[in-house]
């Protein structure tokens, strides 16, 4: 709790907008001792030495910035005392906007700016002074990393981990290395010039992760069980030998794909013809040299297919509908489930799209190549998606001998007089046709492991799987936008075809992007730090158990499983595991968890600061916003940055996640006499862009409860709305919120306004 605070206002940024001396006396007078120094200077970015000299001279404890955002020049201030930022620029000056076109009684409006700045320095003061530095939760920090899945993949992570000086254990659950890479002869172009295919380098790979010393191979092997927390996991892995546990840091997640069950190509004779196979399938059958045909076509178009597909899923939701019968049950409820399959199917096929346009590049190359370019290869594609510099290598094999693209509609794949027949329209020939051929390969939709089986055993609360994969179509990956390689379990993190589907060049870069996440988690973890998404960060949840009911919310709504607990239900928290999203605090109904630099108290203390005036019509509306500090808070900043301004009635209060929202707050407003309580998260749904995965989402379930209670107080549910906001939506947001206060400005004060 900062006893002695210096408090700085930065004329350069603020001066044009605000009297920063008239404020800095306000500060004096109203906080006395607290603030033993409080200054006007001029270039706050140029006083680093002298709030330096400032925290020796006058044994300051907690230095208040006011000026720019805390998310501008913030590697700036970094002083052995707590900081904290006023955001006096980009959500003060530069949004305000004198309402006076506004229907209320605006008189007093040229004192808006200055009320505003006026409570976000007097908030600020008491967040510092409600604020501690957290004490250290670092854990071993074991330089081990687990890898799972010797695929491709999973040796070139391994590799990379133990060039980095970290000692590897390799878990693979087949007799051999080198996974579904073993039936690529030839690869795609994995380096410059990017125009060649090459020899597989997989064997030389094997070669290298089996002869560096600090790479343990478990073959037939799989990992049991994985407990306790990032930096200092025990992991029991089952091999031949019996069960082993060893200390690990991290795990990289890299057990590949399966083929996808591809009954919806039934259409194009997949399943029913022997003339027609699947890329894997055909990659088998190069390997083991059964391939005689000498006309192949590659058809990358199934949209003949899918249209089946959808046409059967219409009709099936049609007569589901006719006779509304219970979801699910007898004969129609597997027609469902058929039905639903294929769909998923369809996605993951245009999910793997890439892999195959490039997939077919490679093998109509192979083929042509191992006959002596006797064969004849016809790639017949609807959307032909080469990533990035692999576009050099579609270049060469538009010129390659053999090998003839077009675009085409694949009208229709039967068999006539002993041979295949693909019947193709819109092509880029100019013309209609149907090609001749001894056989048809098909697209292979690539499938993570996680999406069929458990691959990690989490000895954890919440169960040994990665939570939610349906949301992610059962890839482990938790979020593309942002963070790639996390997964709802800290400390594990995905690479390759688990994560996505990828081309082989792109799944070695994938293994050390993951590699570098897996450092970066143990040495985080080391100093007690949270890795991601709030790096750095030393907080983490304490708990007071005293008044503990044991209710479970806390560990059930926990996104990353970072809470176990004990048999009557008493949490035991991980900090190591934990991303210090606060969605623990909001659930908690008795208010025990907190944070040493944000608590339930501190922002509660925070939304009490605001002088709220008791004169509506005359004074106008008081709205709080809890604004998430990922995506909206910065929305707003840029909206600021860009004089996008709004009503200077409102009061912002950045939280680190929606999740992290306890009703209390949301009371504390209303019974200080607020008009209304904006909430800015992220997205949820299908195309969430939550940085703690679902803190919104559950932000939305608990307003509904707030909801409730305000109704059962006689106050309107509508006076507490939640807006979602991304990052780049800075041009709307100051329209939800002029849009809000409108709404709230018709609707009356607060009717526990001044009570
Ligand atoms: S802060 Fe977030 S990650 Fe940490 S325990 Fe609470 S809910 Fe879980
Ligand atoms: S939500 Fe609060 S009261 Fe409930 S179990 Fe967790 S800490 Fe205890």
């Amino acid at each position: 709790m900062a006893g002695k605070i210096g408090v700085y206002f930065d004329q350069q940024n603020i001066g044009g907008g605000l009297d920063a001396e008239a404020l800095a006396q306000q500060v004096s007078q109203k906080w006395g001792d607290l603030t033993p120094v409080v200054k006007v200077v001029p270039v706050l970015a140029e006083a680093v030495d002298e709030i330096t000299a400032d925290i020796e001279g006058s044994a300051l404890d907690g230095v208040l910035l006011c000026g720019s955002s805390p998310r501008a020049e913030a590697g700036l201030y970094r002083f052995p005392v707590q900081v904290e930022h006023v955001n006096l620029r980009e959500q003060c000056v530069q949004a305000y906007r004198n309402p006076d076109k506004s229907p209320v009684d605006v008189s007093c409006a040229p004192e808006l700016l200055t009320g505003m700045a006026r409570d976000y320095v007097n908030m600020g003061v008491v967040k510092l002074q409600k604020s501690q530095v957290p004490d250290s939760a670092a854990v071993a920090g074991v330089a081990r990393i687990m890898v799972l899945g010797g695929g491709w993949t999973g040796l070139a992570a391994a590799a990379e981990a133990a060039a980095t000086g970290y000692e590897v254990v390799l878990v693979e659950k087949s007799d051999r290395l080198g996974g579904a890479a073993n039936n690529i002869p030839m690869a795609s172009p994995l380096a410059s010039p990017w125009e060649e295919k090459q020899p597989s380098p997989l064997a030389g790979r094997i070669s290298q992760v089996e002869g560096d010393s600090r790479i343990t191979v478990h073959l037939n092997s799989r990992l049991e069980k994985l407990e306790g927390q990032p930096g200092e996991f025990t992991a029991t892995v089952a091999t031949p030998s019996g069960p082993q546990t060893c200390a690990v840091g991290a795990v990289v997640l890299a057990t590949g794909w399966t083929p996808l069950d591809q009954k919806f190509l039934a259409p194009m004779g997949l399943g029913q013809n022997p003339a027609v196979v699947d890329a894997a399938t055909f990659g088998k059958m190069l390997v083991a040299g059964q391939v005689s045909a000498r006309r192949i076509a590659f058809v990358l178009d199934t949209t003949l297919a899918e249209d089946a597909a959808r046409k059967a899923a219409a009709g099936a939701a049609e007569s589901a509908e006719a006779a509304s019968p219970a979801a699910g049950s007898g004969e129609e409820g597997e027609e469902k489930a058929f039905v639903k399959e294929n769909l998923e199917s369809i996605r993951h096929l245009a999910y793997s799209n890439a892999v195959n346009s490039v997939g077919m590049l490679r093998l109509a190359n192979t083929v042509c190549e191992k006959t002596d370019d006797a064969c004849q290869a016809f790639i017949l594609y609807k959307d032909m998606t080469v990533p990035g510099i692999l576009e050099r290598f579609y270049k060469k094999m538009q010129d390659r001998l053999g090998v003839m693209m077009t675009k085409a509609d694949v009208t229709a794949v039967r068999e006539a007089g002993g041979h295949m027949v693909v019947e193709c329209k819109n092509t880029l020939l100019g013309m209609d046709f149907d090609l001749e051929v001894d056989l048809v390969v098909l697209p292979t939709g690539l499938v993570p492991t996680t999406a069929k089986d458990v691959t990690v055993n989490f000895d954890y609360r919440q169960g040994p799987d990665f939570p939610d994969l349906e949301l992610f179509d059962g890839f482990a990956d938790s979020n593309y936008i942002c963070f790639p390689y996390e997964t709802r379990r800290t400390g594990v993190y995905a690479a390759g075809c688990v994560r996505q589907p990828l081309t082989m060049d792109a799944c070695e870069e994938d293994a050390r992007g993951a590699v570098l996440k897996a450092v970066q988690c143990i040495e985080a973890a080391s100093r007690g730090m949270a890795v991601h998404p709030r790096s750095g960060d030393l907080s983490y949840p304490v708990f007071n158990f005293v008044r503990c009911t044991q209710c479970k919310r806390c560990t059930e709504e926990c996104p990353f499983g970072a809470l176990d607990d004990d048999e009557k239900g008493t949490p035991r928290p991980n900090p190591a595991r934990c991303r210090r999203c606060g969605t623990c605090f909001g659930a908690c109904p008795e208010r025990v968890i907190s944070f040493a630099n944000y608590n339930i108290d501190q922002i509660g203390s925070m939304i009490r600061e605001v002088q709220v005036p008791k004169d509506f019509k005359k004074d106008g509306p008081r709205v709080l916003i809890l604004a998430c500090e990922n995506d909206a808070y910065p929305a707003l900043d840029m909206a600021g940055e860009r004089n996008r301004s709004w009503n200077p009635y409102c009061r912002i209060i950045p939280v680190r996640c929606l999740g992290s929202v306890n009703a209390i707050w949301v009371s504390d407003a209303m019974s200080k006499g607020f008009d209304g309580v904006m909430m800015l998260g992220c997205k949820y749904g299908d195309d969430y862009q939550c940085h703690f995965v679902k803190g919104s989402e559950i932000c939305s379930r608990r307003k509904e409860n707030i909801a409730e209670t305000l109704n059962r107080l006689g106050v309107e549910a509508e006076r507490v709305e939640q807006f979602e906001v991304a990052i780049d939506e800075y041009d709307k947001v100051p329209g939800m919120i002029d849009a809000f206060v409108d709404r709230i400005m018709a609707m009356g004060p607060n009717p526990f306004k001044g009570m």
